[in-house]
């Protein structure tokens, strides 16, 4: 089902989907960007690179207790 808004653009019928909107008379064409399953993946991707940083640092760290042992 779709809203109908006016066009920013030309003041004509604006059709507002669920993941974009357009208008039939200029042809003016909107994203929506909040969509709830992009910023889901977004915040999985997010995360995902925090764990990866944080087991570099974890790895980082045993080396270089490892070394110290070495010189002892
Ligand atoms: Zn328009």
């Amino acid at each position: 089902m779709a809203i109908r808004k006016r066009c920013p653009r030309c003041g004509g019928n604006l059709e507002v989907l669920r993941t974009f909107s357009h208008c039939s008379g200029c042809f003016y064409f909107e994203d929506y960007w909040s969509d709830p399953e992009i910023e889901n993946l977004k915040a999985l991707r997010e995360a995902k690179e925090m764990i990866s940083y944080n087991e570099n640092e974890i790895n980082s760290k045993e080396e270089a207790e490892q070394d110290e042992k070495d010189c002892a």
